[in-house]
């Protein structure tokens, strides 16, 4: 179990990043979700031992995070948002490197495990190819690959699937839910699908603070009656804006289907409808903003 407890920061130009931040995130797929600029980088910088924080604490088992930063590294795999590679290295020498600075020094085991994180990222084919080569979702799992190196027990993923294609994306979430469940995996992301497909926790952080936390299931429970959605023509959306509190806004076909949240019955053509994880998303930045 992951543990943080009041964690704030704030950055030297005045920006709180972070503001009483505490959270518990058991073994398992946490989804850490926020809008960009909500925090998410500077928490997962934090408890990967990259930045210090101002207060709080964060324990993981028995280990202090932020005092104990060598023994947080061994049982760390660390994905950052701007995963930098060398162009003109292999993948597999590339991983291999990596693999000896994980402290895997006995070259027949180094052989092993590369070959088989290679293949479980779906990179083996193309190992000896240079990674200057390799698309947005390649590199993104060749970045998983260096991050499971030495059996990770915390594995923390900033922002993954940001530009890629649908088709990589879905491949890279596969890719994430294969990792077993007794390890800690932070996903942050500021895309809510990703949270749905894949965790079975998750938090909504916004501008530095936890808005909302628990399992997917429960917390769309909490809205459940509460969603009303309806088709307009665009013109009518301002009007509706006004008199309703609308969470979401889809484009159909030149129309525009609207999500809204009411505690009352609504009529004029609303239908109720079952929330998903985007009503708690909106429904909870709103509320926010609302404060
Ligand atoms: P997210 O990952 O959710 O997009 P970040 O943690 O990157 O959010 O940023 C949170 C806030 O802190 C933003 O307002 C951002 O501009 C600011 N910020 C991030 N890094 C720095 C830094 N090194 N110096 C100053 N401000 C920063």
């Amino acid at each position: 179990m992951l543990r943080i407890e009041s964690l704030s920061k704030t950055y030297p130009n005045g920006v709180q990043a972070l503001r009483g931040v505490s959270l518990e995130i058991p073994n398992g797929m946490f989804g850490l979700l926020g809008p960009n600029g909500a925090g998410k980088s500077t928490l997962m910088r934090t408890i990967a031992t990259l930045q210090e924080a101002d207060e709080g604490s964060i324990t993981f088992g028995d280990i202090d995070v932020l005092q104990q930063k060598d023994a947080v590294r061994r049982i760390l795999g660390y994905l950052p948002q701007d995963f930098g590679v060398y162009p003109r290295v292999s993948a597999e020498a590339m991983l291999d490197h990596f693999a000896v600075l994980k402290g895997i020094t006995d070259s027949r085991q180094r052989r092993e495990v590369v070959d088989r994180l290679l293949r479980m990222t779906n990179l083996h084919e193309v190992r000896r190819r240079n990674l200057g080569t390799f698309s947005g979702g390649m590199k993104q799992r060749f970045g998983i690959a260096q991050a499971l190196l030495g059996d990770p027990k915390l594995i923390i993923v900033d922002e993954p699937t940001a530009g890629l294609d649908p088709e990589e994306r879905n491949r890279f979430l596969n890719l994430l839910g294969e990792i077993g469940e007794n390890v800690v995996v932070i996903l942050s992301t500021h895309i809510v699908a990703d949270v749905a497909e894949l965790c079975s926790r998750m938090a909504i952080i916004a501008q530095g603070q936890v808005r909302l936390t628990g399992d997917p299931r429960t917390v769309m429970d909490g809205l459940r009656g509460r969603i009303w959605q309806k088709t307009i023509d665009k013109a009518d959306l301002e009007e509706h804006r006004r008199e309703h509190a609308v969470i979401s806004s889809r484009w159909l076909a030149g129309r525009v289907m609207i999500h809204v949240l009411s505690d009352d019955p609504l009529d004029h053509g609303f239908q109720p409808v079952e929330a998903d994880l985007q009503d708690v998303y909106f429904s909870t930045l709103r509320s926010q903003q609302a404060a």
